[in-house]
């Protein structure tokens, strides 16, 4: 059973024609290392996209935590330097109220700009007008306490500034006056204008970049909703990772199920997480893109090998079938065919040779042709010769050769084939025996010569007497003779022994020593009666002979008749 499931393929390859074979040779030839190639790109294109995402994202994650570094660490500066001015140092109103002004002109992002004393209330404050109110309280701000219980600068949540109704970031410094905090000076820095200073944040149709506070709570975001919430974002795992202060990427699925490319990078100036994702599903919708394009062009491509395959087999194998009908036909016979060399390689000059040899085979042909024709006519010739020959045997098998009339072979053969017929037919036949009278003495007179002209007149005699086509003359033997009557009655038969009576009186052979005349005579016995029971033909002759007998010796020159 094994060894047959080996042997199929191997029986099935045989039985396909030689087109077939190269089709599928070729065919595979160049369509496998195609999809192969195919496959390969693939692989190593969607790993490569895959990388460039993820770097992509890294970058502007790390773009993005360097731009936020840079403002705050600027913003930070600034309030540095500030607090230790003597106008923000004199906690006057007026001073202040200037300083600020002039702070918040030369930094178009910063929307708004206080000083509070150490009690928590606003001393000085410039929000584009100035503004006199004094009453406000940032004792309970957490970044107010945050700077009174660390002495160092606090950077806030983003928050809702009242008097712009704007959300910011407020970076708050202490103003040291004799070593203690005299008060605090702050800053808003308005969050769209650090969005768009920072940049875009969305990075494609549904990728996004994303910061985080040191709690995990957004502060930057595509959807200011969520920033104005306050979004706790703590539980993602990039947003945990972030806050571990550890920057790299990774691959995690979302609430909803969708699966997400994420670079994360921590800023350390402000304890801030910047998170750069897209969905897995479209960054690497290129990759899918450019599979199925690769995949229509190689099976395009595929196709096209094939049928060109195909044809380029069947362009190979077209000679070849040719010449396979060619040998075919010639097996058959057919000598006319020839074969078209288009090529000088090796199938051309098959061509070639096959041509040759059916020319030469058509000459042979034709000499054969030539040689049989010949040859036939010769045996025709021969045949016609032998014919002739046989005929001239038969005849003279048949003649007798003194007289040129039957011989008594033939009688025999012609009476007893008269007689069967007779005998089926139930007619009657006759049959005359004729004896020349007294011949001995004709011979020992006028010589055995003369005596055969004698016997040559009478036989003339006798065949112009029985003229009828079926009767037969023939010589008995000696100088004797018979005349067979086929459908003849004894009166019909008399009647022809009279006329044979008168021509032998006729021919006038002289005849000296005759006891009858002076001319040759004849006697004859006739027998004539229809064929019954087991009678044979020797019968008819007995009969026919006891009656010449009788005619001899009734003194000859008479016809006697026998019976039956
Ligand atoms: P009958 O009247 O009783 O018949 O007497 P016959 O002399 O005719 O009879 P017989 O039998 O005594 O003689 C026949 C002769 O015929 C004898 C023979 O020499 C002769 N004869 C037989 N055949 C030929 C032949 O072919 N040529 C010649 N010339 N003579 C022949
Ligand atoms: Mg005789
Ligand atoms: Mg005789």
């Amino acid at each position: 059973m094994r060894k047959k499931s080996w042997q199929l393929p191997g029986l099935m390859w045989q039985r396909l024609s030689l087109r077939k074979k190269l089709g599928l040779v070729f065919a595979v030839l160049t369509v496998v290392p195609l999809l192969l190639t195919t496959f390969l790109t693939w692989q190593s294109y969607g790993k490569a996209m895959r990388e460039t995402v993820v770097e992509r994202n890294r970058q502007l994650a790390e773009q993005i935590g360097c731009d936020l570094e840079w403002v705050f660490a600027e913003k930070m500066r600034l309030l540095q330097m500030m607090a230790k001015t003597a106008a923000i140092r004199s906690m006057d109103a007026e001073r202040q109220n200037e300083a600020l002004r002039q702070m918040v002109l030369q930094y178009p992002d910063i929307q708004l700009a206080v000083v509070a004393d150490a009690q928590g209330r606003q001393v000085a404050r410039w929000d584009g007008q100035m503004d006199q109110t004094r009453n406000i309280s940032y004792w309970d701000r957490s970044y107010y306490t945050d700077v009174l219980n660390t002495g160092s600068t606090a950077i806030s949540d983003v928050l809702l500034a009242k008097s712009t109704q704007k959300m910011g970031i407020v970076v708050a410094e202490p103003i040291l006056v004799d070593g203690r905090i005299a008060g605090v000076l702050i800053v808003n820095i308005e969050l769209r204008s650090l969005v768009s200073r920072i940049g875009a944040t969305t990075v494609s149709d549904s990728g996004y970049a994303y910061v985080v506070n040191r709690y995990g709570r957004m502060i930057m975001h595509p959807d200011l909703g969520l920033i104005a919430e306050g979004v706790d974002a703590s539980a993602l795992r990039p947003v945990q990772e972030v806050l571990s202060e550890h920057n790299g990427s990774l691959e995690y699925e979302d609430a909803k199920g969708t699966t997400l490319l994420a670079s994360y990078r921590f800023v350390p100036t402000t304890r801030m997480g910047v998170v750069v994702q897209q969905p897995l599903l479209e960054a690497m919708e290129p990759v899918a893109v450019l599979k199925w394009v690769v995949l229509v062009i190689a099976l395009f491509s595929s196709a096209l090998a094939a049928v060109g395959a195909l044809e380029l087999a069947r362009t190979m194998a077209k000679p070849l079938v040719r010449i396979s009908e060619a040998t075919r036909r010639l097996a058959a016979g057919d000598l006319s065919f020839r074969l078209p060399v288009t090529s000088k390689d090796e199938i051309g000059q098959l061509a070639a040779n096959f041509n040759d040899m059916t020319e030469q085979l058509l000459h042979r042909d034709e000499a054969l042709n030539h040689i049989q024709g010949e040859l036939e006519r010769k045996v025709v010739l021969r045949t016609r010769e032998l014919q002739a020959l046989n005929e001239e045997l038969r005849r003279i098998s048949r003649a007798d050769g003194l007289t040129g009339l039957a011989n008594r072979r033939y009688f025999d053969e012609f009476l007893q084939r008269e007689w069967l017929r007779a005998r089926r037919k139930q007619e009657c036949m006759a049959l005359i025996m004729i004896d020349v009278d007294e011949f001995k003495s004709y011979n020992d007179y006028y010589g055995h010569l003369r005596g055969d002209d004698c016997l040559r007149c009478i036989g003339a005699a006798l065949v112009q007497t029985a003229k009828r086509s079926s009767d037969l003359v023939a010589r008995y033997g000696g100088e004797e003779f018979a005349v067979v009557l086929p459908t003849t009655t004894e009166e019909g038969a008399l009647e022809l022994a009279v006329q044979i009576q008168q021509a032998v009186a006729a021919a006038c052979i002289r005849h000296e020593r005759s006891h009858n005349g002076d001319f040759i005579t004849v006697s004859m016995g006739l027998a004539a009666f229809t064929p019954q029971g087991d009678d044979t033909c020797k019968e008819l002759v007995a009969v026919a002979d006891q009656a010449l007998y009788q005619a001899k010796r009734q003194g000859r020159n008479c016809i006697c008749v026998g019976s039956h």
